[in-house]
């Protein structure tokens, strides 16, 4: 791959939007400079120029939170409550699924998202069969289909959950430090990052929580939980632990800089002070709290304490779309529902949430345009309808923007996006795969 130099109508750079910046792409897909364009070709004659007229380009976003097996499962049992679904659509779908089937079903969701401007995941697996085949093939999942993956190995021990679910403390870690071992020897790394997932104070018992915390520490990666989602957990824990979920997590050592506290919408004042005093990030996701009825996540209060707040789409059955966009503009819009007040939370800091936030939080470089950072970007073309009159503002990508308007999206320098289309796969096969799934299990 040559040095690029990327040269856009206008760009995203530090919450700015630049008129007609350059970016020289190095050889492996960082930014490398950026100065004005023939700045650029004058003092790199060799590199190859790109016109990007009419567009503007942005870092692309950041899914924090995701389970990308449950694509499949949208449509299936809409509007039903929670237990309902778990156990009527969720559980004997889970039960289901082959090794092929979890691979095609994650590059179907990974591409949905990438076509949604979608550049890093973070997918919370958890159909592990005590081993370590499946992950890996979401890990071959990723790589072929673009986008960069920090799988989230999870750690599960409640007996009401499918066996596939289900391991001893010790078998979790010993399997997840062979599937660090097999990440490396098969060189996803660095394209997919491991991370260590307790699944929640609901999913995982203490001597579990304990294990995934040991083993994160082990590998020195990141650690992500489920807290607080909804009110039935935290009445439950305060009644068997007279604890609340934030207290409890915090009591087995899960919180902290390097933890991601998924959900946290029934998070109390004094529990907020614990994950701002411990340095957790929060990870929102508005679409799948509304859709799920879990309530409305206290995400000014957390940014008034200076938690960093990322978002998520959760999975692709409760939101039910892959678009960081979308969770952008549903973060904001509930915040202002919320206070009653439009100016409690605005553009720019939703669009940070989506990005750089998005990114440091998951120990990522990324989530912005600058020298030395990786060249995950998005275009957008600014004569969408979505779009005008322009100029275009961060407001305009946060409110108004229409997924039609994305168009090339790269990863590390690659473009896996070209107007709309993917450029590592034919869609076709896994359109007709996903289809013929469909008649064959929808119930
Ligand atoms: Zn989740």
């Amino acid at each position: 791959m040559p040095a690029v130099i990327y040269c856009p109508e206008s760009a995203v750079v530090d919450g700015q939007v630049l008129r007609r910046p350059g970016f020289l792409v190095s050889e492996s897909g960082v930014i490398h400079h950026m100065d004005n364009v023939d700045a650029l070709r004058e003092e790199f004659p060799g590199a190859v120029v790109e016109r990007m007229d009419g567009a503007l380009l942005m870092p692309g976003t950041v899914n924090g939170h995701s389970h990308g097996f449950q694509v499949l499962m949208r449509g299936m049992g809409e509007d039903w409550d929670f237990m309902t679904w778990r156990s009527q659509v969720l559980y004997p779908v889970s039960e289901r699924l082959s090794v092929q089937e979890i691979y095609e079903s994650a590059r179907l969701a990974y591409w949905d998202m990438l076509r949604h401007g979608i550049t890093a995941v973070a997918d919370f697996f958890y159909l592990n069969d005590q081993g370590t085949e499946n992950a890996m093939a979401i890990a071959r999942a990723a790589r072929d289909v673009g986008i960069r993956l920090l799988l989230a190995r999870t750690f599960y021990d409640w007996d009401g959950a499918p066996a596939r679910y289900r391991e001893t403390p010790e078998a979790a870690h010993d399997h997840t430090l062979a599937l660090a071992q097999r990440l490396r020897e098969e060189h996803l790394t660095p394209w997919v990052t491991l991370q260590v997932a307790p699944h929640s104070p609901h999913g995982a018992s203490e001597a579990m929580v304990e294990s995934a915390v040991a083993t994160a520490r082990e590998l020195n990666t990141h650690l992500h939980i489920h807290v607080a989602e909804g009110q039935y957990e935290r009445d439950a824990m305060l009644k068997s632990q007279n604890l609340t979920p934030v207290q409890w997590c915090h009591r087995l050592g899960a919180l902290g800089p390097r933890s991601l506290a998924v959900h946290a919408v029934w998070a109390d004042e004094q529990d907020l002070d614990i994950l701002r005093d411990t340095g957790t990030a929060v990870v929102h996701n508005p679409g799948s709290n509304m859709i799920l009825g879990d309530g409305i996540a206290p995400v000014v209060s957390m940014l008034k304490r200076g938690i960093p707040v990322l978002l998520g789409t959760d999975g692709g059955c409760t939101n039910d779309r892959h678009s960081i966009f979308d969770d952008m503009r549903m973060a904001a819009l509930l915040q202002k529902v919320r206070w009653t007040d439009s100016s409690v939370i605005d553009a720019a800091q939703v669009f940070s949430m989506g990005t750089a936030v998005g990114s440091r939080a998951l120990g990522l470089n990324g989530g912005r345009l600058l020298p030395g950072e990786p060249f995950d970007a998005v275009t957008v073309k600014l004569d969408d309808p979505s779009l005008l009159p322009g100029p275009v503002t961060l407001g305009h990508l946060v409110y108004a923007l229409a997924d039609t308007a994305i168009q090339d999206v790269y990863v590390q320098g690659r473009r896996v996006i070209q107007q709309g289309h993917p450029t590592r796969f034919d869609p076709n096969p896994l359109i007709a795969w996903a289809r013929q799934w469909q008649t064959a299990h929808r119930q």
